[in-house]
């Protein structure tokens, strides 16, 4: 790989902190941050064929089809070569999605460095989810039974992504729990370690 390129996967369940921590990151490394969620509720802002479709998906926390993730976020790294990194952020979220993102980035004769997973306990993600809900205006922010779902999916769909990486030597649990600038200094040194 270019010497100065970091490709990172920030991971974890939803409410873990992750698009908190990706914004620090992309600050301090001038990396690309992709947010997938981002990319749809933009979508959903615009009404596009797009976000109709994703709508259906995300308004009862499950996630949208393969097909249509992955096609959205190769459009988006592929509009955007001249970067000095990728920061991803909740993608890949299926193992189908991860050999797509390795394909991806291997014809670009990238890699990904590290997947960097938060670490947050179940009870402490509703909190925080519920309490995000109150001002991100998110439907699937606010309803107890679509936070639970997001978590099952997570857990049943989401969580091999971690070891799919872990075979490459690349996954690392970092504590999700505590302060902003506490998580932020424990990826930090992950990072450095690259
Ligand atoms: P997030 O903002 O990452 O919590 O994503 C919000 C919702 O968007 C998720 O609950 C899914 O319904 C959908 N979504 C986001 N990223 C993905 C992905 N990589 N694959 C499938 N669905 C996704």
């Amino acid at each position: 790989r270019a010497i100065h390129m970091i490709n990172l996967i920030l991971f974890g369940p939803p409410g873990s902190g992750k698009g908190t921590q990706a914004i620090k990151l992309v600050e301090k490394y001038n990396l690309l941050h992709i947010s997938t969620g981002d990319l749809f509720r933009y979508e959903m802002g615009n009404n596009t064929p797009l976000g109709l479709e994703a709508k259906s998906y995300i308004e009862k926390g499950q996630l949208v089809p393969d097909s249509v993730t992955i096609g959205m976020l190769k459009n988006k790294v592929d509009s955007n070569p001249d970067v000095s990194g990728y920061i991803f952020d909740g993608f890949p979220r299926t193992i189908n999605q991860a050999e797509a993102l390795d394909s991806l980035l291997a014809e670009k004769k990238l890699v990904i460095d590290k997947l960097l997973s938060l670490k947050v306990e179940d009870d402490e993600i509703v909190k925080r989810i519920l309490h995000r809900g109150k001002t991100s205006g998110r439907a699937d922010d606010n309803d107890a039974s679509i936070i639970q779902n997001r978590i099952n999916v997570y857990k049943q769909e989401t969580s091999p992504v971690f070891d799919y990486y872990a075979k490459a030597g690349k996954s690392v649990l970092v504590e999700g729990m505590g302060d902003i600038d506490e998580i932020f200094e424990r990826l930090n040194a992950e990072v450095h370690a690259i």
